[in-house]
């Protein structure tokens, strides 16, 4: 029977003495109190008394409840929510408070400031600083506003009866001293205190004076086993633990081993992901519900979890519109009702027409979604039942003085319950929730409870307030899953206080980050702190700190591993000056040391004879797009083309530049299909002109629907912008010889290049018009010496046609289609700002006047055409999908298929068997 830890020893006599055991945080605790019954159950025991083991913080609750209860206290004590509320209040009312700092983190900074002042016997026994009100006035302007501050805050908490947190260690001492607690115990065996306050110390003290006996237990300095270890990098570090680790639990899966870190939240994203890759690589697969074998001790903040963000997304939605990605995360959220049903429904909407829908504005709003079309039905219904009750549950507003509705805070949070059940959340009617999201919807509801005690100050606001204070409690609040006693704990140096393990591994010791710097506070004066020995005001005894801390570590566990990095994410780093203290320690390199290898998951093999089933004989949606993916990388037409593989469009505000160019498009359909011909150009005056292109525009934005006066104003912008740019090409086109616009965004039907069939539009058709002819509508297919012109606003080159994978196949195409006897020209109208030009080849250079139209035999060039692009047509129906880019890595750039294709793979392999080849060389 492996032998008892000396911490246990001493905790158990303790309890069977009867003492009372205390310990520095919940988690050690806990961990006691585990102990303890796995001891009872050791023992044969069915049923036991509960040990007496507490934390500080609690131990002290109950104490001034006792007092409460007694009627000896009738101060109430302030949640630190409402000791926020009480300073926020009193920075509102303060002109020189109006900085560039938010009121909630100037209020959070003070009631810092006067946590710190009474954790460390700063506060008078009357409730006040004035004792140090000389130092604060002669140090610097924010230590004088703060004493100003604190003046009202005292002053407030003596008015209401009210008691602040950090002041209830003190605020005991006086009831102790007189007697008027009952303790319940003679002795205080202390538990995982590395440092205690001086309040907590003061306190201490007391409890001594009056006759119980209070003391500290340190673990015994024994011989462990203990090893340093060098590496490269952080990466390396992190596995090389997961490796280590996963080799110990191999051979015991009972052990308890901690992972200790400096600072977890710093780099907790990444240890989850090397842990969980090197730990348990299975659970990577999307929808694993096994335990991990490892859990964080602390928690993460309300904010950062999903279903919590939901909530405040869908409260803020009913306040104001949302950002794209914001209103797209949840309308995909699991946690609105309907959300199961309509999973795959409401994933098409958000890919389809959310992100495809042309937005004036940068952001959406909850009225805007409800008046599109194809909305996902549950989804429509809930959100309807959202606006409904956001309309008609809200507290009546002051309507003749157009002012928000004021009421309590615990009104408001009987409201935001009833917003969140009226849009299913957070189960919807389709799922259940799992044990994590139960408990974390217990802590909501906790979350709100508590917000509606900020009541205490008989304030009443508007919703819009008590959703920022229900954003401000998510930011503070961290919950933590039930421990499920994994056997890896990952915690900060602090929290493994009070607890020992089998083995130990403390993580990034370097001298940047352990000690832990502690700085010290901008509202209180250095000489208070240095006098009251605050954190941050003397080096030694940090650093003193942190070798005792150290050695509490190492001795915590019978083998323990300090690790570091040499090179971190902000350059060189060098070992931490405490493990230079830790006597005989065995210094390793990480790579003297074997490592058991990575994990190894196998998939199963693809089989070789893969068919793919035949193109249906339908017209493809892509037009040329197929061609040019094809030419460009036959993986990518693939992927994109027939497996339908696409990324999310990622909806910017306006018009995007593919966007303005489809405007430039339409506004000159709309002006030549009027206009018809250069002469009708050439013979308006400049008002006319201007008319004719303002009613262009006017067709071209009768698709936009403009609300708001940001949408009228946005439009205006644009408006303004085309008609700067229009009038500039217009002149260019008269410099041509004569024209007839034939056709303006003409459809080709059904078309057939090589095997495929495909549709496609044409900017736009001129018909040259040398003798001045002009072409009734039933003559214009058939007029001669047309040229086909496609307008872009890029900087393209007629060198793009080129070759056998052509970089913009589409003019070429429609060139390859087109009736080869009247086919005269192909060409590429730019109209960009100060670059505006006709570019192409034509059977006369003449036709479109332009230095950059070349001279060439049409016919001959389109027919080289045609068999490069049924060349391509033929590959892509053939199922050519070989992974090769035209030109890596520029074409694979932008390219969206890089985790279908796995190019980078395809590359280290090659790179890595020319490696070996010229070592044959060699
Ligand atoms: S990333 Fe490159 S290789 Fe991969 S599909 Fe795209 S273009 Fe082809």
């Amino acid at each position: 029977m492996p032998s008892q830890p000396p911490l246990h020893t001493a905790v158990f006599a303790a309890l069977d003495s009867s003492a009372l055991v205390l310990t520095a945080n919940q988690r050690a605790a806990r961990t006691l109190a585990g102990v303890y019954a796995q001891r009872m159950r050791t023992e044969g025991r069915t049923v036991w008394q509960l040990p007496t083991i507490l934390a500080w913080e609690s131990w002290a609750e109950t104490l001034w409840q006792q007092l409460v209860l007694r009627g000896a206290e009738t101060r109430v004590r302030l949640s630190p929510m409402q000791e926020r509320l009480l300073w926020k209040d009193i920075l509102a009312k303060d002109a020189e408070a109006r900085t560039l700092r938010s009121p909630e983190s100037l209020a959070s900074l003070a009631a810092d400031a006067w946590s710190l002042l009474a954790r460390y016997n700063g506060i008078d026994a009357n409730g006040g600083i004035s004792r140090l009100r000389a130092q604060f006035e002669a140090a610097s302007t924010d230590t004088r506003t703060f004493l100003r501050w604190a003046q009202l805050f005292e002053r407030r908490c003596r008015k209401d009866v009210l008691l602040p947190a950090a002041q209830l260690d003190a605020a005991l001492i006086p009831h102790i001293a007189q007697s008027k607690l009952f303790i319940g115990h003679t002795e205080i065996l202390l538990v995982g205190f590395d440092r205690m306050t001086p309040a907590q110390t003061a306190l201490c003290d007391a409890l001594r004076a009056s006759g119980i006996a209070v003391t500290m237990h340190t673990l015994p300095d024994e011989q462990r086993s203990l090893r340093i270890l060098e590496t490269t990098d952080e990466e390396a570090e992190m596995r090389a633990a997961a490796r280590a680790i996963r080799a110990m639990l191999t051979a015991n899966p009972q052990a308890r081993i901690a992972v200790i870190l400096p600072d977890v939240p710093s780099v907790r994203s990444k240890l989850e992901r090397i842990f969980l890759s090197e730990l348990a690589p299975e659970l990577q697969v999307a929808g694993a519900q096994a335990p991990r074998p490892f859990e964080f001790s602390l928690g993460v903040t309300l904010d950062r979890i999903a279903m919590t963000r939901t909530a405040l997304s869908l409260l803020r939605w009913t306040l104001h519109p949302l950002p794209l990605e914001e209103v797209s995360a949840l309308l995909l959220s699991p946690y609105l009702a309907g959300a199961q049903t309509e999973r795959y429904a409401r994933a098409v909407w958000d890919a389809q027409q959310l992100r495809r829908a042309t937005l004036l504005e940068p952001e959406i709003s909850l009225a805007w979604i409800l008046k599109q079309t194809q909305l996902p039905p549950m989804l429509r219904a809930q959100l309807s039942a959202l606006q409904k009750l956001v309309e008609e549950k809200r507290p009546a507003a002051n309507a003749r003085q157009k002012k928000p509705a004021l009421t309590s805070y615990s009104t408001w949070m009987e409201h935001t319950a009833a917003l969140l059940a009226a849009a299913g959340w957070p189960t919807g009617s389709d799922r259940s929730l799992d044990s994590t999201e139960f408990q974390l919807q217990d802590r909501w509801q906790e979350l709100l409870d508590e917000i509606a005690t900020l009541d205490f100050t008989g304030e009443r606001v508007d919703f819009a307030t008590a959703v920022t204070a229900i954003e401000g409690a998510t930011v503070e609040t961290l919950f933590a899953p039930q421990s499920h006693n994994a056997p890896v704990q990952i915690m900060g140096a602090l929290e493994s206080a009070g607890s020992v393990f089998d083995t130990i591994w403390f993580l990034g010791a370097t001298d940047m980050a352990w000690p832990a710097a502690a700085g010290t506070h901008p509202f209180i004066p250095w000489t208070v702190q240095r006098d009251l020995a605050m954190p941050g005001t003397d080096a030694t005894r940090a650093l003193g700190d942190g070798i005792a801390i150290t050695k509490r570590i190492a001795a915590s566990a019978p083998e323990t591993t300090f690790s570091f990095a040499h090179r971190g994410s902000e350059g060189e780093q060098r070992p931490s000056t405490c493990l230079r203290k830790l006597g005989d320690a065995e210094w390793l390199r990480d790579n003297a040391i074997t490592l058991p290898s990575a994990p190894i998951i196998t998939l199963e093999e693809a089989p070789d004879d893969i068919t793919l089933p035949a193109l249906p004989d339908a017209v493809m949606r892509g037009g040329a797009t197929i061609l040019k993916l094809q030419a460009a990388c036959p993986f990518r037409a693939f992927a994109a083309q027939r497996l339908g593989s696409t990324a999310l469009d990622s909806t910017e505000a306006g018009l995007d530049a593919r966007e303005r160019g489809d405007m430039i498009h339409r506004v000159l359909a709309a002006f030549w299909n009027k206009v018809l011909t250069q002469r009708a150009l050439q013979q308006m005056t400049e008002a006319e002109r201007m008319q004719q292109l303002n009613a262009a525009i006017d067709i071209a934005f009768s698709r936009f629907t403009a609300d708001t006066p940001w949408e009228k104003q946005y439009l205006q912008v644009q408006r303004d912008w085309l008609l700067q740019l229009l009038p500039q090409w217009l002149d260019y086109e008269l410099l041509r010889p004569p024209f007839q616009v034939i056709a303006t965004e003409r459809t080709l039907a059904d078309q057939r290049i090589g095997p495929l069939r495909i549709e496609m539009r044409v900017d736009r058709i001129d018909a040259a018009l040398p003798d001045g002819v002009i072409f009734a509508e039933s003559e214009k297919q058939d007029a001669p010496l047309q040229i086909i012109l496609d307008y872009k606003t890029s900087n393209s080159t007629e060198k793009s046609w080129d070759g056998p994978r052509p970089d913009e196949p589409q003019l070429p195409l429609y060139a390859a289609l087109a009736p080869e006897e009247t086919l005269h020209g192909v060409a590429f109208a730019k109209v960009r700002v100060g670059d505006m030009e006709f570019r192409g080849i034509a059977s006369s250079a003449e036709m479109l006047g332009a230095k950059h139209v070349a001279q060439e035999d049409v016919g001959y060039r389109v027919s080289e055409w045609r068999t490069v692009l049924t060349q391509l047509a033929d590959d892509f129906a053939r199922g050519d999908s070989a992974v090769d880019p035209k030109q890596p890595p520029e074409t694979c750039k932008h390219c969206e298929q890089k985790p279908l294709c796995r190019i980078q793979e395809l590359q280290a392999f090659a790179a890595e068997d020319s490696e070996s080849e010229e070592a044959q060389v060699d």
